[in-house]
């Protein structure tokens, strides 16, 4: 019989640790390979049901997807749909989203992930913006309007 028991120094396999999602507060849930991208559905791991304004507790009310553009693996791009929840106060009836800064800036389409690989590609490795958007499957200008104000500042 087949010993499938990992070698000393190996982990069990784990997609959140390998595409270094634990640290920007996700957990992936599943993938989809598709020809020419990677897909991880993620969800975020903090649940912040607190809230927001008077401190009461939330419902889960509904959920939306945030898509990202994250640091391509394998030269494949990597795309995240992390599920947020929205709740609701049961006291004051106000309504927010899951907090995903750690993932992501506000309003970005960039992981952090991402922008640090993008970042890395054009100051250190001297790539251009359409050698960065081809890496992770986003536009253009949707590229420089990330990096651009960050590799200035380098
Ligand atoms: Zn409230």
């Amino acid at each position: 019989m087949p010993d499938a028991t990992p070698p000393a120094g190996f982990g069990r396999p784990d997609l959140t640790t390998f595409a270094r999602l634990d640290g920007l507060g996700l957990a992936v849930t599943g993938h989809r390979l598709e020809p020419d991208r990677a897909v991880l559905a993620c969800r975020v791991v903090e649940p912040d049901r607190w809230c927001h304004d008077c401190g009461g507790e939330g419902r889960a009310r509904d959920t939306v997807v945030r898509r990202l553009a994250h640091e391509p693996l394998g030269w494949r791009p990597t795309m995240l749909e992390v599920v947020v929840r929205r709740y609701r106060c049961r006291e004051c009836g106000h309504v927010w989203r899951q907090d995903t800064t750690a993932a992501a800036e506000p309003r970005a389409k960039l992981s952090r992930g991402g922008l640090r690989w993008a970042l890395t590609g054009i100051v250190v490795q001297h790539l251009t913006v359409a050698r960065v958007a081809e890496g992770l499957g986003v536009a253009w200008d949707t590229a420089n309007n990330a990096v651009l104000p960050r590799a200035s500042a380098c």
